[in-house]
C-alpha cells in the first residue's frame, strides 16, 4: 500500500451496473489473482479439491479377471446339461495369487474377488449348487460364458483418462484414484482469502455488548461461506471506521491472501471507511441494480483484488452468493449451486429495474417468501433454503407463477 498519497489519483465516477456486469468484473479479478498454481496432495487429503491435470490410469481396473460371487468357477460347456455333479478341484480365495488351471470336467470353489483359474469361463453362484460329498458339487443351473466374471479392464483401462483437469474430487473419485494405487495427485491450489468486517459499532463475540453496538456476524458468516466453497481463509479480522486502522489491516490482508473480501462502509453515509480509503486508490464503487446488495465495490490493492460487499448482513451474504460463490465453485471444479424453479406460494411484488433476491423456503415445489425485505433480518434468512431470483424487468409475480430459485 505504498506509493503516491491517496489524493494523487482522480476518483472515478461511481458506477451503475447490472448484476451481470458486476459479476463479470468480479469473476475476471478473481481469476486473474488466483492463477493456475497447483500442489501435490496425498489422495486421502484431496477431497473437495479440483484436479490440476488429466489423470491417466497407470493400470487396468480390475487388474485381472475375477469372480463376482462366492461359488464355483466352471467351464460353461461342462455345465450345459445341468443339473450335473462334478469333482471340486481346489479352492481359490480372494488374494490367492497362485497360478491355477481348471482341469476339464471339474470345478473350482472360488470366492468373490479371487482370480479366475485358467480355462474357466463362468461362475456358478453358491446358491445354485448343492454339496455332493467332500470333493464334489452338484451344479443346479447352466451358466453361459462370462457369467459372474469381472473382466480385466472393464472399469478403466491402462492409459485411459480417469478424470479430466479441473474435475472435482468427490469421495467416489477419491476411491477410484486410490484403486489405481496412486499416492499423491496434483490439485489446483485453493484461493487464499482474507475477510475484513468494518464498523465502529461491531463488538467481538464473547465480550459485553455496549448500547448501540452489534456483534459482528459478517466476518464469521463470510468466512464460513468461503470455506464451504473451497477457499482457504487465511485472515479474518474486524476494523473500526478509522481509515488508518482499515488501511493497516488491508495491507496485512494483501500479504496474506490472493483475494480480500470486505463488508460494510461502501454506501453513501458519512463514515464509509472502505470506500473512503479505496476510492482514492483506484477502487471502483457504485450501485448494482439489485436488491438487497445495491452498493458494491471492486479495487486492486498490492495486486490483490478487494471485493467490497455492503454491511447489512443479508445484503452481504446475498452479494457473496451472487458475485463470489459461483467463481470459487468454478475454481474448485464444483457444479454451481442448484438453480431450479418453483411455484410462487403467494403474490410477490418487485421493484422495476432491480433484480430482487428474496429469501424463500421451498417445499414440494412451492416457494414461500420468508421474512420481509429488511436486509438486517439475518436470523430470518437462516430459516430460508433458497433465494428467489426475480429478474429486473419483472414487477409482479402471481401466486402459482414459476420463479427461479437458487439453493442456499
Ligand atoms: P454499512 O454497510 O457499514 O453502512 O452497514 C449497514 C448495516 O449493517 C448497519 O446496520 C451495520 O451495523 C450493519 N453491519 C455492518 N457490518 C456488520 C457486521 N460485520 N455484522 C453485523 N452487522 C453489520
Ligand atoms: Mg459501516
Amino acid at each position: 500500500m505504498e506509493g503516491p498519497p491517496a489524493s494523487a489519483r482522480p476518483v472515478a465516477e461511481p458506477f451503475a451496473r447490472s448484476v451481470e456486469q458486476h459479476a463479470g468484473a468480479v469473476r475476471e479479478a478473481i481469476l486473474a489473482a488466483v492463477g493456475s498454481g497447483s500442489e501435490d496432495l496425498d489422495v486421502a487429503d484431496a477431497v473437495g479439491r479440483a484436479l490440476a491435470v488429466d489423470l491417466i490410469a497407470p493400470i487396468d481396473l480390475p487388474g485381472f479377471d475375477n469372480s463376482q460371487m462366492d461359488g464355483f468357477a466352471v467351464r460353461s460347456v461342462d455345465v450345459r446339461a445341468a443339473p450335473v455333479t462334478l469333482p471340486v478341484h481346489t479352492t481359490i480365495a480372494a488374494g490367492d495369487g497362485r497360478p491355477t488351471r481348471l482341469p476339464e470336467g471339474s470345478v473350482t470353489r472360488i470366492m468373490t474377488g479371487a482370480p479366475l483359474p485358467e480355462g474357466a469361463d463362468a461362475i456358478v453362484p453358491v446358491e445354485d449348487t448343492t454339496p455332493a460329498g467332500p470333493d464334489a458339487v452338484t451344479i443346479g443351473t447352466a451358466a453361459g460364458p462370462g457369467s459372474f466374471i469381472r473382466r480385466r479392464g472393464e472399469d478403466i483401462r491402462l492409459d485411459e483418462v480417469v478424470l479430466g483437469a479441473g474435475g472435482h474430487l468427490n469421495p467416489a473419485r477419491i476411491g477410484a484414484i486410490a484403486a489405481l494405487g496412486l499416492t499423491t495427485i496434483p490439485v489446483r491450489r485453493r484461493p487464499r482469502v482474507a475477510v475484513i468486517a468494518t464498523g465502529d459499532e461491531l463488538a467481538p463475540r464473547g465480550g459485553p455488548l455496549p448500547f448501540g453496538h452489534v456483534y459482528d456476524s459478517n466476518a464469521p458468516m463470510l468466512a464460513a461461506a468461503l470455506r464451504t466453497d473451497g477457499a482457504e481463509v487465511t485472515l479474518v479480522d474486524r476494523s473500526d471506521d478509522r481509515p488508518d486502522r482499515f488501511l493497516h489491516l488491508l495491507t496485512a490482508a494483501a500479504a496474506a491472501a490472493d483475494l480480500i473480501v470486505t463488508s460494510g462502509g461502501v454506501s453513501m453515509g458519512d463514515f464509509e471507511v472502505v470506500r473512503d480509503v479505496l476510492e482514492p486508490r483506484g477502487g471502483r464503487f457504485g450501485k448494482v441494480a439489485m436488491q438487497p446488495g445495491g452498493p458494491q465495490g471492486l479495487s486492486i490493492v498490492d495486486d490483490t483484488p478487494v471485493i467490497s460487499l455492503p454491511g447489512n448482513p443479508v445484503s452481504s451474504l446475498v452479494s457473496y452468493a451472487v458475485f463470489i460463490a459461483p467463481v470459487l465453485r468454478e475454481l474448485a471444479g464444483r457444479p454451481a449451486t442448484p438453480r431450479t424453479t418453483a411455484a410462487a406460494g403467494r403474490d410477490i411484488s418487485s421493484i422495476a429495474g432491480r433484480r430482487q433476491f428474496l429469501r424463500g423456503r421451498v417445499a414440494d415445489g412451492v416457494v414461500e417468501p420468508v421474512g420481509g425485505p429488511g436486509s438486517h433480518l439475518l436470523a430470518t434468512m437462516a430459516s430460508a433454503n433458497v433465494l428467489i431470483d426475480i429478474p429486473a424487468d419483472v414487477v409482479a409475480v402471481a401466486k402459482g407463477d414459476k420463479v427461479r430459485v437458487w439453493a442456499i
